[in-house]
């Protein structure tokens, strides 16, 4: 499967990378009826893999406000039997978090034998809002890109397989979305005053999560940028490359205890 995403070098702005998933794709129907049959194939690995218990995997999602983490989760895990999937958003840290290494919060939801874990945001907060806000000084946050690769790679050591997305809007696209909010009463719990601070810092952090990518694309555990301005494209790209780890993992339904063949029940 052509997985045309992956990060594969440096960038000297993401700003330079496509928001648009149309330039990838031309037919949209074609695209959601492809993107239905990846769901369905996903949901039955995902079985395997429960059953198995042999593998882990960690799907990290992080984008602007309005960017489709919620929406993404919501289409692409449609079908997973929900006991072997737990989804964890990461919000404000709470007191307790913060008197604790940044670290501290995230590494017992990382995933179990046969589970996927999905952060809705994730560590890299801890290089994002935290630096575009001044949360700690700059020495603290420059240090945590190379914590977060050695945390990773512990996790990629014990067996984990981890697969980063970074789901990529134009500013365009977050004002149509934000309007959305606005106009629709039922998307008004998702509007929040704070994001529209946030949006005026939008040069900010995209040179944040710039950093963030470059220097946490390692070979081990490496970012996705989706292009994802069109939802129906985002949730297509991100199912293939989900799909297309699954297959190499290729995990199977374990063998029976002992042969069955002459077990009778009566
Ligand atoms: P939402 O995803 O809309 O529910 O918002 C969660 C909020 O929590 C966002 O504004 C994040 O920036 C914020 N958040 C998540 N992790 C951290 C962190 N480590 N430090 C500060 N704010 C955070
Ligand atoms: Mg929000």
């Amino acid at each position: 499967m052509d997985l045309p995403h992956r990060l594969t070098s440096e960038v000297a702005s993401i700003t330079e990378l496509p928001t648009e998933g149309k330039r990838f794709h031309d037919n949209r129907d074609a695209a959601e009826d492809e993107f239905r049959e990846l769901r369905d194939e996903l949901a039955s690995w995902q079985r395997k893999l429960y059953a198995a218990g042999q593998h882990r995997v960690l799907i990290l999602f992080q984008a602007m406000d309005a960017g489709g983490k919620d929406g993404t989760i919501r289409k692409v895990f449609r079908g997973v039997n929900p006991q072997g999937v737990r989804i964890h958003p990461f919000k404000q840290p709470s007191k307790v978090e913060l008197a604790h290494d940044f670290l501290w919060r995230v590494h017992p939801v990382v995933p179990a034998d046969g589970m996927i874990s999905v952060f809705n945001r994730s560590h890299y907060e801890d290089v994002l809002v935290v630096r575009v806000d001044d949360l700690v000084p700059e020495a603290v946050w420059r240090r945590r890109y190379d914590q977060i690769n050695q945390f990773e790679k512990l996790l990629v050591e014990s067996g984990t397989t981890i697969l980063k997305f970074y789901l990529h809007i134009s500013p365009q696209e977050q004002r149509e979305r934000f309007q959305d909010r606005i106009d629709d009463p039922e998307k008004h719990w998702k509007f929040s005053f704070e994001d529209l601070e946030k949006r005026k810092q939008w040069d900010s952090y995209m040179e944040a999560y710039t950093d963030a990518l470059n220097r946490c694309n390692t070979s081990f555990a490496p970012w996705y940028v989706i292009p994802a301005d069109q939802k129906w494209y985002r949730n297509l790209a991100v199912a293939r490359v989900l799909v297309s780890h699954l297959r190499e993992l290729n995990p199977a339904f374990p063998p029976a205890e002992r042969d069955l063949s002459h077990v009778e029940i009566k």
